[in-house]
């Protein structure tokens, strides 16, 4: 499965040049065009998927499985003992390329890098109501 238009999906079937990592059956993996920081890589599954909640639980398992490993080259290389892994969901969340992909991003103290993380409070009852609706949801 791929998308005519999706960046990623022209990396894949080699159209668009990376500088690739990692690869496995599943898994893709190269540096960020756009680096935050030296060695900031994307993980990516081979076939067009937009949104990570939109994949088959077993093929997400499997570009998962090789992170740890990525995360520990992707420290080493960059003499980093730190890192942000994450994907950008939907583009109320950041996501601009629509083709799932988690970000490794070596992070140092005082980088400058980070999220505003302006961290709440339920009022009473408000949590137990909103994990109810969560798990009604699954
Ligand atoms: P996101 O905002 O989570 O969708 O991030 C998309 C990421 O893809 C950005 O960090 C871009 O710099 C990166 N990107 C876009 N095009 C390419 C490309 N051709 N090769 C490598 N990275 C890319």
């Amino acid at each position: 499965m791929s998308a005519a238009d999706c960046v990623f999906c022209r990396i894949v079937a080699g159209e668009i040049a990376c500088l690739k990592v990692f690869e496995d059956a599943d898994t893709l993996a190269f540096l960020d065009i756009g680096p935050l920081a030296e060695g900031h890589t994307l993980v990516i599954p081979r076939q067009h998927y937009e949104r990570i909640e939109q994949m088959p639980p077993d093929l997400l398992g499997r570009i998962m499985s090789p992170i740890p490993r990525l995360v520990r080259a992707v420290m080493a290389a960059t003499g980093t003992d730190a890192c942000n892994v994450l994907a950008n969901t939907g583009a109320a969340a950041g996501q601009v390329v629509m083709h799932v992909h988690i970000h490794i991003i070596p992070r140092r103290s005082g980088d400058g890098l980070g999220y505003r993380w302006p961290a709440g409070k339920y009022p009473p009852g408000r949590g137990e109501e909103v994990a109810r609706q969560i798990v009604l949801a699954l």
